[in-house]
């Protein structure tokens, strides 16, 4: 197994929405077919505010998830 080209597979890393306070996940998705720039916002899933973004050398995606 060689992790040279399997730079994707990211871990979720856990932010703080700057509007709602609120706990997230957060994952970066590398070289999704749904990403159309080579940078994403982090949208709170609680509230839809944007908490900055994610810059990639693909396409990315940004998928969000709430920590109850
Ligand atoms: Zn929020």
């Amino acid at each position: 197994m060689s992790y040279y080209n399997h730079m994707n597979d990211q871990p979720d890393k856990r932010l703080k929405c700057s509007s709602c306070g609120k706990p997230f996940n957060y994952t970066i998705s590398d070289g999704s077919m749904s990403g159309e720039h080579d940078w994403a916002p982090i949208v709170c899933p609680w509230c839809g505010s944007h908490n900055g973004k994610v810059h990639g050398g693909a396409t990315i995606s940004v998928w969000t998830s709430k920590i109850e």
